[in-house]
């Protein structure tokens, strides 16, 4: 302690310390506690009486004491340096609370060391606004960077050109904003009673299929999470080994349809309802939660631009009487076709369908028959002819099937079936069922040659007209037709293939 202080002084410097709001501290050489003030006793709850020869920091440090501050301390007395410090330290009730505090070694006039003296202060009430503010900052650049990464997903989303393309986005976008979930995409097939899996990520449950009975979601027409709530039931595509595990059902809509469900699960991650379920962690559910719910607004959203989008592209390319493919179709996917035969040998036929006098049909029971049996054939041709073989319409009464992948006697054997069904086919119009109509064929293969995706028709078309020729209601391959008229590898193919002509397919000449 400073000696050669007057008395005045030495009354003030007493009055001081005695009102400081700051707490003192004075410890001897070996920094055993010799003295301290109201403040000290008030930051602390500890007296002189506590803590006379004793270290204070060894009194007051607990289990968070930050150590590289105590570290600091330590260094610095035994340097006798001065030091600022911020360090967490404990009341005599055993209240945390953060000090700043100066501790400064003083020395005699000799220059030998004698004391230390330190003055501090509480600074929890700041360090907690530190804290909030740091949170808050934190929080505020995962919101940044949600809404970045949500951006960049909706991009990516609306240039997705089909929903093949569409399911990569929502798999990799849905894997990167919530990581901690596993995932499905459902939408509804074509007959509208079943949710199809589409695409998943992630651990999830085997389901591939499932009805709308099965979801909360799909049931009540909105967003469900399971495992916060008083009263849940769970889904019944949901798997039941995963315990309570929390999950969220998502409808899919476009145009107000439901058109899917997103199902996310959470089965790493503990109940809601449970022990572990803090407010943070609550809160963090929340954030999931609405993230979950823009992605799927934003699926909901793509998928309605990817259909709408692809159905303005059929139209370009769809009869619209019948939804077959048009003739601009047939020519691009002939083309494809005959690349796929040129360059990996895959057999190519095609077939040309013709309705047998479709003019009387009409003249005896009017156009408006005629359509809707046009629009029959072309359903039942759809039913027909599936896979690699694609039925179009060409023109009034004509109809083509890119036979792709498939023979000459396979394409003539789908095509006799067809024909046969003919018969079978049933339309109602004005309240009584229309006569059955006929169709004739011609069918014709690829073939090792130079020929193009025109030669290929003329000669279905030949074949067909010889089916005409021999009383319609027939199907005839090119075998059927004079060789001399045939292109040369045609013609040789003809002689291997002869065998297998059905009844209605006799040659003309011999
Ligand atoms: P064939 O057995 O020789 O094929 O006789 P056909 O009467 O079917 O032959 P043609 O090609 O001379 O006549 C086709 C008829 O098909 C003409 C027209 O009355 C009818 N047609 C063409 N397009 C349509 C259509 O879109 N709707 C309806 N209802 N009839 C059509
Ligand atoms: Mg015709
Ligand atoms: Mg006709």
């Amino acid at each position: 302690m400073p000696s050669k202080l007057s008395s005045a002084h030495a009354t003030f410097a007493s009055l001081a310390a005695e009102y400081s709001s700051d707490a003192l501290l004075v410890t001897d050489h070996e920094d055993r506690v010799l003295w301290l003030n109201a403040g000290f006793e008030r930051m602390t709850g500890f007296t002189l009486d506590d803590l006379v020869g004793r270290r204070p920091d060894e009194v007051l440090k607990g289990p968070d004491t930050n150590a590289d501050e105590f570290a600091k301390i330590k260094e610095a007395l035994r340097l006798r340096r001065p030091v600022d410090i911020e360090v967490i330290y404990y009341r005599k009730d055993g209240k945390e609370f953060w000090m700043e505090s100066r501790i400064v070694p003083i020395f005699d006039a000799d220059g030998k060391h004698t004391h230390y003296m330190s003055s501090s202060r509480d600074i929890s009430a700041r360090k907690e606004l530190e804290r909030i503010t740091e949170n808050a900052l934190e929080r505020e650049q995962e919101r940044q960077k949600e809404r970045k990464q949500l951006s960049e997903t909706s991009e990516w989303l609306y240039s997705a050109r089909s929903i093949e393309e569409l399911l990569q986005v929502v798999e990799q976008s849905l894997k990167t904003m919530i990581p901690e979930a596993g995932g499905q995409l459902f939408l509804y097939s074509n007959s509208r009673n079943i949710l199809d899996l589409a695409a998943q990520w992630g651990e999830t449950s085997d389901t591939k299929q499932l009805e709308a009975t099965d979801c909360w979601a799909l049931r009540r027409g909105r967003a469900y999470s399971f495992g916060a709530q008083d009263i849940e039931f769970k889904c019944d595509h949901v798997e039941h080994d995963h315990g309570n595990a929390p999950y969220f059902c998502l409808p899919i809509t476009a145009h107000g349809q439901t058109i899917g469900l997103l199902h996310l699960n959470f089965w790493d991650q503990p109940n809601l309802k449970g022990a572990d379920a803090s407010s943070e962690y609550h809160a963090f559910f929340k954030r999931r939660w609405d993230i979950a719910l823009l992605c799927a607004e934003q699926i909901s959203l793509a998928v309605a631009n990817v259909r709408l989008r692809q159905e303005l592209e059929d139209q370009s390319v769809r009869d619209p009487l019948t939804n077959l493919w048009n003739r601009r179709w047939l020519l691009e996917a002939a083309h494809k076709e005959l690349s796929r035969y040129r360059s990996e040998g895959v057999p190519l036929s095609i077939v040309s369908i013709d309705v047998d006098h479709f003019k009387k049909f009409n003249d005896h029971h009017g156009h408006d028959a005629g359509d809707l049996v046009l629009r029959a054939i072309g359903s039942k041709m759809r039913e027909m002819f599936t896979g690699s073989l694609s039925p179009c319409r060409i023109g009034g009464e004509e109809f083509i099937v890119l036979a792709a992948n498939t023979t000459l006697e396979a394409a003539q054997e789908l095509t006799e079936d067809f024909r046969r069904a003919m018969a079978h086919l049933t339309v109602r119009y004005a309240g009584a069922a229309l006569p059955a109509i006929t169709v004739s064929a011609g069918v014709t293969t690829m073939t090792d040659g130079q020929q193009q995706v025109i030669d290929l028709l003329k000669i279905a078309d030949r074949a067909l007209y010889q089916a005409k020729q021999m009383g319609r209601n027939k199907v005839c391959t090119h075998d059927d037709l004079d060789p001399e008229s045939l292109p040369n590898p045609l013609a040789q193919k003809r002689t291997t293939t002869r065998a297998s002509m059905s009844q209605f397919s006799k040659p003309l000449r011999n």
